[in-house]
């Protein structure tokens, strides 16, 4: 299914990171046509980015086979990366996983859930431009998130223990992050937190708002993720029988509902009754804003208190990316109604204020 491959380097220090590539524009080059992308073969990687040799640690890439295109990624997908991650964690001080970027953020948030109690950096990153595009944005991405990847403190701890996604000079929380932009290479903004570190002629760092360290935890991953969650985006004329359809989805155990600016939804009997009775019926449902900056405050207006009486959960300032793949975390790990309802309405790795 991969390979694994080992990445000559002057390694200076014992430091050893772990790349994966699952797939995405940055592992692409052009064939002999010139017009058409082909798998880039990551053992040389070396020759495609010679600057890797100044970097003073070893590395080691995993590449998947048959790169995903990251439209195809699935939680299966999610539970091998986090299971290679789990393998090698003693091994590797730090961990570049390369990614597409359309459903980066979703991945990013999920394996931020995946890995429990984790100590060391996960970097995600990826490219507009194939790493054989002449103009490419692959070359810095990678180099940068290895850099981040390795970057110690002063105790020898590492600066970024946390899920994170590296792009286009930020550094930005994993499960805040959203792709804002599929055509100039800012591609990835974190609107309701701020950005971990910034890269320019150095790399500064915003430690105070970079998750702190577990080490007295100990490292683990969970196994399971239950994909029987849906999203539900409002707007206005939405009809009775789609909210209805959604609800009625057999086997239906989390619905995302996007609602509008601080929460809102329609007031209409027939709205409220339709999410009242599914939630009688054990389904959650997680109230999360259609708009990327703000949050969610059930209450503030009419519109949104009827939401809070019935019982649907509030996601605060969470993004849908995180709020969806913090559903199948948590519906994947628990099965009791109140530890469920406690578990999605508290911070577990930072994605929510
Ligand atoms: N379609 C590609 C993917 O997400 C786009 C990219 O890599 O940027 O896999």
């Amino acid at each position: 299914m991969y390979r694994t491959i080992s990445i000559p380097t002057d390694a200076q220090t014992d430091t050893a990171i772990l790349m994966i590539y699952t797939g995405g524009t940055l592992g692409m080059v052009y064939d002999h046509t010139g017009s058409h992308l082909i798998p880039f073969d990551f053992s040389q990687l070396r020759e495609r980015v010679p600057e890797l040799n100044r970097f003073g640690f070893e590395l080691t890439v995993i590449a998947f086979e048959k790169p995903i295109d990251s439209s195809n990624v699935t939680p299966e997908h999610w539970l091998t990366w986090a299971r290679i991650i789990e393998e090698h964690y003693h091994q590797y001080d730090g961990f570049v996983i390369l990614h597409g970027t359309d459903t980066m953020a979703y991945s990013a948030s999920a394996t931020s859930f995946l890995l429990e109690n984790l100590n060391k950096p996960v970097v995600f990153t990826g490219s507009q431009l194939p790493i054989g595009a002449v103009r490419t944005d692959a070359r810095e991405n990678l180099m940068t998130a290895l850099e981040i990847a390795s970057a110690r403190d002063e105790s020898g701890q590492p600066v970024v223990p946390e899920v994170s996604i590296y792009f286009h000079g930020l550094l930005l929380r994993g499960n805040r992050a959203k792709k804002v932009e599929s055509v100039h290479f800012d591609a990835f903004q974190s609107e309701n937190y701020p950005i971990l570190a910034e890269a320019g002629v150095t790399i500064d760092y915003n430690r105070s708002l970079i998750l702190s360290s577990l080490a007295d935890r100990t490292f683990s991953i969970a196994t399971q993720m239950d994909d029987r969650v849906a999203i539900l985006k409002l707007f206005p004329g939405i009809s009775q029988v789609m909210v209805e359809s959604t609800l009625q989805i057999p086997g239906l155990k989390g619905l995302v509902l996007e609602t509008y600016g601080s929460g809102n939804a329609p007031a209409t009997d027939w709205f409220i009754n339709t999410l009242a009775d599914a939630i009688q019926r054990g389904i959650f449902v997680f109230n999360v804003s259609q708009c990327n900056g703000g949050r969610v405050t059930q209450g503030r207006y009419s519109t949104s208190r009827r939401l809070a009486e019935i019982g649907v959960l509030s996601g605060s300032d969470i993004t849908t990316e995180a709020a969806v793949t913090k559903l199948m975390y948590i519906l994947g790990k628990y099965t009791l109604t109140d530890q469920i309802r406690q578990q999605l309405t508290i911070p577990l790795r930072g994605e929510m204020s």
